[in-house]
């Protein structure tokens, strides 16, 4: 039960940032919640999050502590694992009837994901299919009526608090489709670690794995983003040393904190890019239900194998920053396979029950995926269907 009252200060980490928004960070910082919704001039708050969470003491807690400062926030927690069109529906027009003036997304990525697009929706005449994040379709948002929003992440891995994006599942034709608009970005983000203590170790592992990839995958992108790039190094090697203390004992706030601010660094990072990992793991969360950071962390070695000819410099500078022994391709490979299994990642599909039926249909959504542009080399449907079977018979070639 995470509770927001027996917590030690970090003082040491304890911060706040502009970039790439306002960030309040450290242990303790969710007792700023108030600031930042006065900040925003948000005095009738709707708290999105999902059936879960809201049995949580923290987020009573949150509640009667507002209420103290003259802010009520009332709850909408009618968020699935995977958001779907009909959850932003019904919180959309819980946010109407009550005449709520701001969100506050509390969660993992989903949570955060159905808040900010609450958030778009509120005010909108157009339906949220026609703002998927294909040409110029962002430009058909009224961006003066989203509703202020403030992000509140409890999981350390999709960085969605700093993202501009929500994955939403399109129930009719079970695909995942991002919904983009640069003001989908959160006004302010509240980054405590302390929320995310509750996490059990296997979520920790997957979440954990998903921020890796994310700075990966962004920097492997073959586009021009130097300061992308800085942040997806350093966002990997403070994963690399604190995951695993993160995943040992949940209870380290240290670790936890540097996984949350690794996080948002990934997210940061990937607005340069994401790849062939990604454009994989989106259509196999729609059609198998399965966690996003798992599939990622299951996908990983087979996509950076796929992708050798086109990254093997950039392997090597990056194995050289995290320091590794084998600074070489392989010996990145070799680290990762030892990094996945100590945190207990299964090495391949057939393990989480996902088989090759669908190979085709994978293969083809993959490459309708925006995720695959990014992707060092640009894979047909056959390929990315051969891919994904390597990634099911755990076979690297
Ligand atoms: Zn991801």
């Amino acid at each position: 039960m995470i509770n927001i009252t027996d917590i030690t200060i970090l003082d040491d980490l304890q911060a706040s940032w502009n970039y790439p928004t306002s960030i309040r960070f450290g242990v303790g910082s969710i007792s700023r919640l108030a600031d930042a919704c006065k900040q925003l001039n948000i005095k009738n708050p709707l708290l999105v999050t999902d059936a879960g969470l809201v049995k949580q003491a923290f987020i009573q807690q949150i509640i009667n502590n507002n209420q103290k400062a003259g802010i009520e926030i009332a709850v909408f927690s009618g968020v699935k694992p995977n958001p779907t069109a009909s959850n932003i529906e019904q919180g959309v027009s819980v946010f109407n009837q009550a005449k709520h003036d701001g969100i506050i997304a509390v969660g993992g990525g989903s949570a955060l994901d159905a808040g900010k697009a609450i958030a778009l929706m509120v005010k909108q005449r157009l339906p949220i299919w026609d703002f998927e994040d294909t040409g110029d379709n962002w430009k058909r948002v009224d961006a003066d009526k989203i509703a202020p929003l403030i992000a509140v992440p409890t999981t350390a891995g999709t960085g969605s608090e700093v993202g501009r994006s929500s994955v939403i599942v399109d129930e009719k034709n079970a695909s995942k489709k991002i919904i983009f608009h640069p003001d989908m970005m959160p006004d302010s983000v509240i980054e405590d670690p302390a929320l995310t203590r509750g996490l059990p170790p296997h979520i920790t592992a997957a979440t954990g794995i998903d921020a890796f990839v994310h700075c990966l995958e962004a920097w492997c992108a073959p586009a021009y983003h130097p300061m992308a790039d800085g942040i997806a190094l350093e966002g990997m090697r403070l994963i690399k040393q604190w995951l695993p203390a993160a995943f040992n004992n949940g209870d380290d706030l240290v670790a936890r904190s540097h996984m949350l601010v690794a996080s948002s660094m990934g997210a940061t990072a990937f607005q340069k890019g994401l790849g062939g990992i990604h454009a994989l793991a989106h259509p196999l969360g729609a059609l198998y239900d399965k966690h996003h950071g798992l599939l990622n962390a299951i996908l990983l070695p087979y996509v950076l194998h796929r992708n050798k000819p086109a990254i093997e410099n950039k392997i090597k500078h990056l194995a050289h920053y995290l320091q590794l022994d084998d600074i070489s391709f392989n010996g990145f490979m070799n680290w990762i396979m030892d990094f996945r299994a100590a945190l207990n990642i299964q090495n391949n599909l057939s393990l989480i029950d996902i088989n090759l039926e669908k190979k085709e249909l994978v293969g083809r959504m993959a490459t309708e995926d925006a995720c695959a542009s990014g992707n060092p080399v640009i894979l047909t449907a056959i390929e990315y269907s051969q891919l994904f079977e390597c990634a099911v018979k755990g076979v690297l070639k």
